[in-house]
This record gives C-alpha cells, sequence and structure tokens, in this order.
C-alpha cells in the first residue's frame, strides 16, 4: 500500500543531513518549534524566501521571522542593544521575538522583511530545529507552516492538511509544547508588545525594570500578524459565553461545564497553558467535524489567557 505521509519523516541524523542539503538548494522544508510548526526557508536567498510567500500566499507586506542559532550570528545582521542583551539573556532561547534594527550591511533577504528596516528575530527552542540552525551557515525565515490567515499548526499532521506533498519533508516532532505563536517585543521604537504569547508584559517589564505597552490599535501594520483576520478556521466564533446550542461547537474550560458531544474542553483543570497548546487542534478538530459555528465560553484574561483572548478574537473577525 502506498504510504500518503511519506513526506512525513522523524528527525534523525540522516534526515538532518537531508534538510540541510534541501535547505542549502533554497528547497523549504517544514519543522517543529516549541510555539507552532514553522515553514523553513533560507533567509539570505531571496528565491527562498519568495518560494515561502508563494506557498502560504502570504501577503509580501507581512515580514517573517528570522530564526538564529545564537547571538553571534544573529549580530552579523542586526543591530542589538541593552534592552535585547537584558531579554535575551532571560527568554532566549524560546518563545519570544524581538524587533531590532537591522545592520546596514546585512545579508538578509529584503523581501524576507518587507523592506523594513527593522527586521523581527527569534532563537527558537527545540532540539530538532536547533541542531538544523546549528549545521547551516545562514538563519531560516520561518513563518508557521499553514495557509494564509488559517489557523497554526501544532503537529506534522496539521501541516499536511494544509500542504500535501507541496512540502517536500516535514518533521515529526509531535505536538508543539506551547501551541501558541511567540510573543512580539518591539525593541527598536516604543518598548512595546505587539502580539502577545507565552511571555507576558509583566515578565518584561520585570527584567527591563521600564513600563511595556500592549499594543492594542494601530493605524499602520506595525506587526502584520496583528492583521485582523488571522488565525480562523474558517467557522464564526461567537465568544464569552455561558452555553452554547447542542447543534454548535461549544469550547469550554474547567470542570463547570458539562461534558456532551458537542463540548471540548480545552484543560479540566483549567489550566491556562494547556488550553494554549490545544486551542488550535481543538479548532482544527471542530472543523473537520463540520460545525457550522464556534460557540467559546470566557477565558480568564491572566498570562498566556491574554494571548489566547487575542487569538480567539482574531479568529472571530
Ligand atoms: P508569523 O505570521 O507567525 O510568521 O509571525 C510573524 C510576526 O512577526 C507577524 O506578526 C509579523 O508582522 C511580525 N513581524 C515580522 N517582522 C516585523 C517587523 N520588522 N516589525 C514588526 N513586526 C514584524
Ligand atoms: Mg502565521
Amino acid at each position: 500500500m502506498k504510504n500518503i505521509y511519506s513526506n512525513i519523516l522523524s528527525f534523525n541524523k540522516h534526515c538532518l543531513l537531508k534538510i540541510v542539503k534541501l535547505l542549502r538548494k533554497d528547497t523549504l522544508v517544514a519543522l517543529p518549534t516549541e510555539t507552532v510548526y514553522g515553514l523553513a526557508g533560507n533567509a539570505y536567498s531571496n528565491s527562498a524566501v519568495k518560494k515561502i510567500y508563494k506557498l502560504k500566499k502570504r501577503p509580501k507586506i507581512n515580514p517573517l521571522i528570522i530564526h538564529y542559532y545564537s547571538i553571534n550570528d544573529a549580530k552579523k545582521d542586526v543591530k542589538i542593544n541593552q534592552n535585547f542583551l537584558k531579554l535575551y539573556k532571560n527568554f532566549s532561547p524560546g518563545p519570544l521575538t524581538y524587533i531590532l534594527k537591522k545592520k546596514k550591511k546585512n545579508k538578509l533577504s529584503d523581501l524576507a522583511t518587507s523592506n523594513l528596516e527593522t527586521v523581527a528575530i527569534r532563537f527558537p527552542n527545540n532540539s530538532i530545529i536547533r541542531s538544523i540552525l546549528k549545521s547551516i551557515n545562514f538563519p531560516l525565515a520561518i513563518p508557521s507552516a499553514n495557509k494564509s490567515s488559517h489557523t497554526s499548526p501544532v503537529s506534522a499532521l496539521d501541516v499536511y492538511d494544509d500542504f500535501k506533498k507541496k512540502i517536500k519533508i516535514i518533521i515529526n516532532g509531535g505536538k508543539c509544547k506551547i501551541g501558541l505563536e511567540s510573543t512580539v517585543v518591539d525593541l527598536a521604537g516604543k518598548l512595546r508588545i505587539l502580539r502577545p504569547g507565552l511571555i507576558t508584559a509583566k515578565e518584561i517589564e520585570k527584567v527591563l525594570r521600564k513600563k511595556v505597552t500592549l499594543n492594542k490599535k494601530s493605524k499602520k501594520i506595525l506587526s502584520p500578524g496583528s492583521l485582523k483576520k488571522h488565525y480562523s478556521p474558517g467557522i464564526p466564533l461567537k465568544l464569552n459565553v455561558r452555553k452554547a446550542p447542542k447543534k454548535y461547537a461549544f469550547i469550554t474550560l474547567g470542570k463547570k461545564y458539562p461534558v456532551t458531544k458537542n463540548s471540548f474542553n480545552l484543560s479540566l483543570n483549567s489550566d491556562l497553558n494547556e488550553a494554549a497548546k490545544n486551542l488550535y487542534s481543538t479548532l482544527r478538530k471542530i472543523k473537520k467535524l463540520k460545525y457550522k459555528k464556534i460557540y467559546v465560553v470566557k477565558i480568564p484574561k491572566s498570562k498566556i489567557g491574554l494571548a489566547i483572548n487575542d487569538r480567539l478574537k482574531r479568529a472571530a473577525n
């Protein structure tokens, strides 16, 4: 029998060599990170970056996050500052993305940064992606491995669902630990959070001893991940409800909600980290079950709950 998932591979030495070879030839691969699955290409190559935008159908005005192995690698392309150094020490490698100014002589593809003077960089904390980054001498441009504006993938099968065989290799690294995209912090202009995530404004304030604002509304696209319609499961969502009609999917949190055929509990223990990890896979599951509408209970706005609310609001748009 033919294996339809033949492009989903588990990671080992042989696979690493294959991937390095592909990346050097500007071919894209999908790989796990601790946040969501990513679609990776050589960030120094216009041809590789072009393929990312094309495959995702991503608007060219939405710049990509550049992933580095170490601070020394990043220093070649970006201007670092004190705030960055402090945050790097505390949170990297990990789910925090920094916006910094590009160096004049940087090697990054202009397309990857949408011709901006700034660039988003991250040091991912997942052993698979780290061993890949260590084996190549260029950084990787990696957006989430989904079609633009869809729900982000948190497993290799999610990636397969969106792209089938259009990606040569999808590395299977199990379910993502965090399940939501990284926090984006602006360190190039006014100190602020452009996209909430696991690492909160409060934690960043504690390290920097400075006020960090949450970017609510802005006219310009400061962080296009903040484009209004994003992370959409393609079904209408109704947020902050107490109950739901039986014919619609009902996303709940905690033990106080009844377990019914149409209910999907994000975390029985009301653990927000667990809820974040389950959010996208739950949205995908509901879509596959062909529900026409999703009702969602109120999710507390503390810690990663803020990021969950942010994504739900955008998915509802
Ligand atoms: P993703 O869409 O998951 O790849 O996330 C990338 C996020 O980083 C998006 O919200 C981008 O808008 C944001 N981003 C990338 N580069 C920049 C930049 N130079 N300035 C502000 N936001 C950026
Ligand atoms: Mg994305």
